[in-house]
């Protein structure tokens, strides 16, 4: 028997076993047709409904107001770094930098037009969300990333904006409710909390659409995908798939607030052992602390047990949870699939660990 295996891996990341299995069985055969999911039409009769299912379901579980449009795409989270300048920045817009993703969304933005940094966190390696920073109001719209996966920070609420807000919530998209109401676009890559990797989501608020003066490359011009309901061109079919079973499954759990529920658990039990443990020291700041991505280190006078640690862990089942190169220690990410087990698992892990030294 193989051991029981804990994926706290950063993305692509944990998925719900159902999930996976739903999507696995229609690359075999989809839904009675006696082909695969991987080999019939994105503009089949019986693939259409699929997409919009899947967005369907994001407005319900969202609460999409209307007016919005949600689109999948390829290309990644990154290639919305360049889209959202593209499609919205006519002379200036404002940036809030958390950290490497933001820093790539602004070096993009820089190509377009005037870059305001609003406030960083730089000075202190990333390790807080700034606070009450001014907005300029003659900016084209303020970006945010609402959870830094890297560092392990996250803007848990949604910010009273007097400009259109463009969020990168490729890490904890679908983890608590949001008021989408208050954003002008809401993006990210599906392989940390929606999806396998290949499928972009995009809510995107129609009527601040084509009000740039610069011509769009068509595959770039957010309005080819809201007009033809993100087919376009042959869109991640298989991705698209696997998000629809994953929306499903958050529904019959409970939809966006039992994810929230599990998420504050979940963070709960793992920083409350962070803070007790004698070896271990979080690295974000209290208020900043992400539910979905937990930064630690070996306290200083520890330092020499890293690799020890790193591997007593994987002995004991735990996957992923090295830290990223630019904070060190370690990450357990804690996206929706992830279970209460999971983390009770990493917690005794760390206790007996502990005990060692
Ligand atoms: C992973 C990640 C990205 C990059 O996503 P890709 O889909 O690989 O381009 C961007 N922003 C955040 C917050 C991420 O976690």
């Amino acid at each position: 028997m193989t051991m029981k295996k804990y994926n706290f891996n950063a993305g692509p990341s944990i998925l719900p076993k159902e999930v996976m299995e739903a999507t696995a069985a229609a690359c075999i055969e989809f839904e009675g047709s006696g082909l695969s999911l991987m080999e019939i039409s994105h503009r089949a009769k019986n693939f259409q409904p699929v997409v919009d299912e899947a967005v369907a379901l994001f407005k319900e579980l969202l609460d999409i107001p209307e007016g919005y449009s949600v689109i999948f795409l390829g290309g990644g989270a990154s290639l919305e770094f360049c889209m959202v300048p593209y499609n919205f920045l006519e002379k200036k817009a404002a940036y809030l930098n958390t950290g490497v993703w933001a820093t790539k969304a602004m070096k993009e933005a820089k190509l377009f037009g005037e870059v305001v940094e609003v406030a960083s966190s730089k000075d202190r390696n990333f390790t807080y969300i700034p606070r009450n920073f001014e907005i300029p109001t003659d900016a084209d719209y303020l970006h945010i990333t609402s959870n830094n996966t890297i560092y392990g920070t996250e803007l848990l609420e949604d910010l009273d904006s007097p400009i259109p807000v463009m969020a990168d919530m490729s890490s904890d998209i679908l983890s608590r409710p949001v008021d989408v109401s208050k954003y002008g676009l809401i993006y990210g890559g599906a392989q940390k909390n929606l999806s396998m990797a290949g499928v972009t989501f995009v809510i995107v608020k129609e009527d601040l659409l084509g009000h740039v003066s610069r011509p769009i490359p068509t595959m770039l011009d957010y309005r080819t995908h809201v007009k033809k309901g993100s087919m376009f061109n042959t869109p991640p079919t298989v991705p698209i798939y696997c998000a629809l079973q994953n929306l499903k499954w958050i529904k019959k759990q409970g939809g966006v607030e039992a994810m929230e529920r599990r998420a504050k658990e979940r963070a709960e039990i793992v920083y409350g052992e962070i803070d007790r443990n004698k070896l271990f020291v979080g690295t974000a700041e209290e208020g900043s602390r992400s539910r979905m991505n937990i930064t630690f280190v070996l306290k200083e006078e520890y330092q020499d047990l890293q690799d020890e640690f790193l591997a007593f862990a994987t002995s004991k089942g735990m996957v992923g949870i090295k830290g990223h190169r630019d904070v060190g220690g370690f990450r357990a990410s804690c996206y929706n699939a992830m279970s209460i087990e999971g983390c009770q698992a990493l917690v005794a892990c760390m206790k007996e660990f502990e005990a060692q030294h």
